[in-house]
């Protein structure tokens, strides 16, 4: 939790902020976009965690999802396409009390940003990393993407998608050092919001898969999901996500501890079910941001080790 004093009239008071003051200007998305909810929700996350706006800071890159830092009143970058893990690792090198969020679409960030993805979950740096997947490039009209299902017609693949889909779940448990890894759904705000807050209070890089609606060119993908919870299943675990209404409101629950990397990996496998929850958490693996920050110079010291330099070849 940040700092929250408010000085008024020379007084400090402590200042609390609810879900509405984050709120920026009218978000435009499509009519039952699932980034609503997802926007919706985060705002609850920083209202639950009282993390100031001050202190808070969402790089996005490009895509429908990537408009999200515009409709926040925090810090925001809305950045280049794929570049958003780069841009947002050097913000929290050089801030680090900033609370950093990442936001990117499946092109994004497992298509052209695939490189930075990989590189990210290993550097393992403090921040919350979240992939909206709507299984398609959605700002430029239904393209293919990484995690388009083989055979989906598109407009760039108009006789179905040629390949399997690349699982984001399954890439990421592969990469060594990555320490959070989870999966949810923006139409289960509760289980979206409990995921949120585990993420934002783990130590390094937490990274969530968000399964989301995009009502303009991939209704029946998520629709068959929304409409059949049967074929979800919830990972539970003490150590986990446990909510007892999304547990309620879900027949299958699995028990999982989040501190089995084979087993998390075993569940990425093909399966009747779309599982949602924590499938992994390793507190203890080395985070990049801290362990530069305490063997290394400081921004000061490198920056006048810089113009030292350059004063040599001053005339
Ligand atoms: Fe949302 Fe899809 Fe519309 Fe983009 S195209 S705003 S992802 S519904």
């Amino acid at each position: 939790m940040d700092t929250n004093l408010l000085e008024i009239g020379g007084a400090a008071e402590e200042r609390k902020m609810k879900a509405s003051d984050y709120a920026g200007p009218t978000a435009r998305w499509c009519p039952g976009c699932g980034d609503f909810s997802i926007l919706a929700t985060t705002r609850r996350l920083l209202e639950a965690e009282q993390l100031m706006p001050e202190k808070t800071v969402f790089v996005s890159g490009i895509g429908c999802s990537s408009r999200f830092p515009h409709y926040l009143k925090t810090y925001g970058f809305h950045g280049i396409h794929g570049r958003a893990l780069p841009l947002a690792l050097g913000v929290k090198l050089r801030r680090p009390d900033l609370n950093v969020f990442v936001v990117m679409g499946d092109g994004d960030c497992t298509s052209i940003g695939a490189g930075h993805w990989i590189h990210a979950l290993r550097y393992n740096a403090k921040m919350t990393v979240l992939l909206l997947d709507n299984n398609i490039y959605g700002l430029t009209k239904k393209q293919s993407s990484p995690t388009t299902p083989i055979n989906y017609v598109s407009n760039t693949q108009p006789q179905g998608s040629y390949l399997e889909p690349l699982h984001p779940i399954s890439v990421a448990l592969g990469v060594a050092n990555a320490s959070f890894v989870a999966q949810t759904a923006d139409w289960i705000p509760a289980h979206l919001l409990a995921t949120m807050r585990l993420a934002q209070q783990h130590k390094g890089l937490s990274f969530i898969r968000i399964l989301q609606r995009c009502p303009k060119w991939t209704p029946d993908i998520m629709d068959a999901k929304v409409k059949k919870p049967d074929e979800i299943q919830v990972l539970v675990h003490e150590d986990g996500i446990r909510d007892p209404k999304v547990e309620k409101m879900y027949k299958h629950c699995l028990e999982h501890d989040p501190s089995n990397i084979d087993r998390a990996r075993e569940l990425t496998g093909p399966s009747e079910f779309t599982r949602i929850g924590l499938f992994y958490r390793n507190e203890n693996l080395g985070v990049y941001d801290e362990i530069r920050r305490s063997q290394s110079f400081t921004a000061e010291e490198k920056l006048s080790a810089l113009e030292q330099e350059f004063d040599r070849y001053a005339i």
